[in-house]
């Protein structure tokens, strides 16, 4: 299934990021105006115009796009759905929009972050500055029968913002209380709920200080970019808060031992098996494609934290 509606007037939309479903997602909020939540890579294209045509929007009904993050999977796809949506406006993070304009930066630090891996273009498209609504904490979108509020929530990365939704009591969580993927090995179903610390600029301080701002806002339910919508959301956040605490912890531990990368590097790799994904070792070998990617991803987050200071 490619587009199911979660909430009242919310649509999930798989956008196929890296080809594989149920991995990263986008959401529509239909109200007198509509507005859509991240949009995918540039690779994502068809995969959100097929999913809004399948909703039954019209051009000229999709008033905002709004950017949790920046991020290629959330965001590399902009410039080009502009192509299709000449009149909708862009809302993004006041440190996110220049990149958008001129998004050669942008591409230059995707690539180093994720050169290794093949399955993303490292392609933005210009954003004109005239389409972009710089995202401020506490900003409303008036819809109709519904107000999204932005919240700015650094840690994941500087351009993060969430969005609350009045009518459904739920947050747009983006990256920034970290992923949740149902991931299946060799029959058994684990619950990979990984704090997406991923390179450039993770900080687990500010990861910290973003949860329990998005706790007070006592959500009845959450919209991962990474996968889907959940009710249980006491449980998550509060798995998510410890994940990001032991990682702080093991970051400063590994600093003052002084250990070199590689060291660190597996120590981490390994923790977040154990750990996060409470995966048993004899296991460890059979783990591939791309969850060894974001593995890896975050292992490399965390390491960014620790070396670059
Ligand atoms: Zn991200």
């Amino acid at each position: 299934m490619v587009v199911r509606e979660v909430a009242n007037g919310v649509f999930l939309i798989d956008v196929f990021d890296m080809g594989i479903p149920n991995r990263t997602a986008a959401y529509l909020v239909r109200d007198e105006k509509c507005v859509l939540i991240d949009v995918g890579s540039a690779r994502s294209k068809e995969h959100v115009i097929n999913g809004l045509q399948e909703i039954g929007l019209k051009e000229d009904d999709l008033h905002f796009i709004v950017l949790t993050h920046i991020h290629i999977d959330h965001a590399g796809g902009v410039g080009w759905l502009l192509e299709d949506f000449p009149h909708t406006r862009v809302v993004v993070h006041p440190k996110g929009s220049p990149h958008l304009i001129d998004p050669e930066g942008l591409k230059a630090s995707t690539r180093k972050a994720r050169n290794s891996y093949p399955f993303h273009p490292c392609d933005f498209l210009p954003v004109a500055a005239e389409k972009i609504t710089v995202g401020k904490d506490g900003q409303q979108l008036r819809l109709g029968k519904r107000t999204l509020t932005l919240i700015e929530t650094p840690g994941h990365a500087p351009h993060c913002l969430c969005i609350h939704d009045d009518l459904t009591s739920g947050i747009f969580v983006g990256d920034s209380l970290g992923l949740k993927i149902d991931y299946v090995l060799e029959g058994d179903k684990y619950e990979v709920a990984l704090p997406a610390m991923v390179p450039p600029r993770f900080e687990p301080q500010k990861a910290l200080s973003a949860t329990e701002k998005l706790a007070r806002f006592d959500p009845e339910i959450l919209y991962y970019s990474h996968f889907g919508s959940t009710r249980d959301v006491r449980r998550l956040m509060e798995k998510y808060r410890v994940a990001v605490q032991r990682s702080l912890e093991i970051a400063e531990n590994l600093k003052n031992k002084e250990v070199d990368r590689e060291t660190a590097f597996a120590q981490i790799y390994t923790w977040i098996l154990k750990e996060i994904l409470e995966i048993p070792e004899e296991k460890f070998e059979k783990i591939g494609g791309e969850m060894k990617i974001s593995l890896e991803l975050n292992t490399l987050g965390l390491l960014g934290y620790i070396f670059n200071k």
